[in-house]
């Protein structure tokens, strides 16, 4: 299958490149493995997401998984919450509402945000999904206003401001996850969350977020803007690399090390 950037993906070969990513982090000293988010596509019949057969899919890529020895966790992606979200929270055991932090050591902090929390694959009920249909309106015509992307919502910009305080008032460093980029220059216009710009605004504000990890965008990308290293990471089922793509991150005072394997970039980013 071929898309937009002419990039072939390749679904099948990813579950034996997730397979050797899973030993790797295994013989590493790892402390946890995130997974930024798109764990499953979604299969469609006839236009509908078809539950059972995207559950199926979802219990293969669980499987090889369960053979890593780390803490996993998991970050929510747009394909991911084609699923009924109660239920794959509860699969995935993410926190509910499905954002979160860890700490991982006495000086970094790991925040997990939900950038796909707004979305028009909502329950149509819930408010989010109100909320979504009304940005999309309102920011017509604008690149990233796309049905298949997302973002925070009021609440959970409430909680990111207080983590964000907290983390600043402890001394600690974060590194925020989530799936969609915040910034066009680490992505491309149309792969940015909604809201971006306040987003940034409330990452900056307190100085503790070195990095922003993201997905979404398969061909990957970098920006370094407000003192904040933001990487995507690129799409495994786009490597047409043996070993994939995937990166071990070390995190220290001075700086964050990315050590890419397959088709992953690798990155010293310095820590100002
Ligand atoms: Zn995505």
């Amino acid at each position: 299958m071929l898309f937009p950037q002419n990039k072939r993906r390749h679904y099948r070969a990813a579950l034996t490149k997730t397979e050797r990513a899973v030993a790797s982090f295994n013989e590493s000293d790892a402390l946890a493995v995130v997974h930024l988010g798109d764990i499953i596509d979604g299969v469609k019949e006839c236009g509908i997401v078809s539950t059972e057969r995207t559950y199926k899919d979802l219990r293969r890529v669980l499987s090889v998984l369960s053979h890593l020895r780390k803490p996993l966790l998991h970050v929510l992606g747009n394909h991911c919450v084609l699923l009924e979200r109660e239920s794959l929270l509860t699969t995935l055991k993410i926190e509910k509402p499905g954002y979160y932090y860890r700490n991982l050591s006495s000086m970094w902090r790991l925040i997990v945000i939900d950038t796909v929390d707004v979305s028009l694959n909502r329950d149509r009920r819930h408010p989010h999904f109100a909320e979504a249909r009304d940005y999309l309106q309102a920011h017509r015509g604008e690149p990233h206003a796309k049905l298949w992307n997302g973002g925070l919502g009021a609440k959970q910009t409430r909680w990111l401001e207080q983590i964000l305080a907290r983390t600043a008032a402890d001394g600690r460093f974060a590194v925020v996850c989530g799936h969609i980029p915040i910034v066009e220059e680490a992505s491309e216009s149309e792969g940015v969350i909604y809201g971006h710009k306040e987003v940034e605004k409330v990452l900056a504000a307190h100085g503790c977020v070195k990095a922003y990890f993201s997905g979404h965008h398969h061909a990957g990308g970098y920006a370094h803007k407000g003192g904040i290293h933001h990487v995507t990471f690129e799409g495994i089922i786009d490597a047409d690399d043996d070993n994939g793509a995937f990166a071990l991150v070390e995190l220290r005072k001075d700086k964050i090390v990315v050590r890419g394997r397959g088709t992953m970039t690798s990155r010293a980013l310095q820590i100002g």
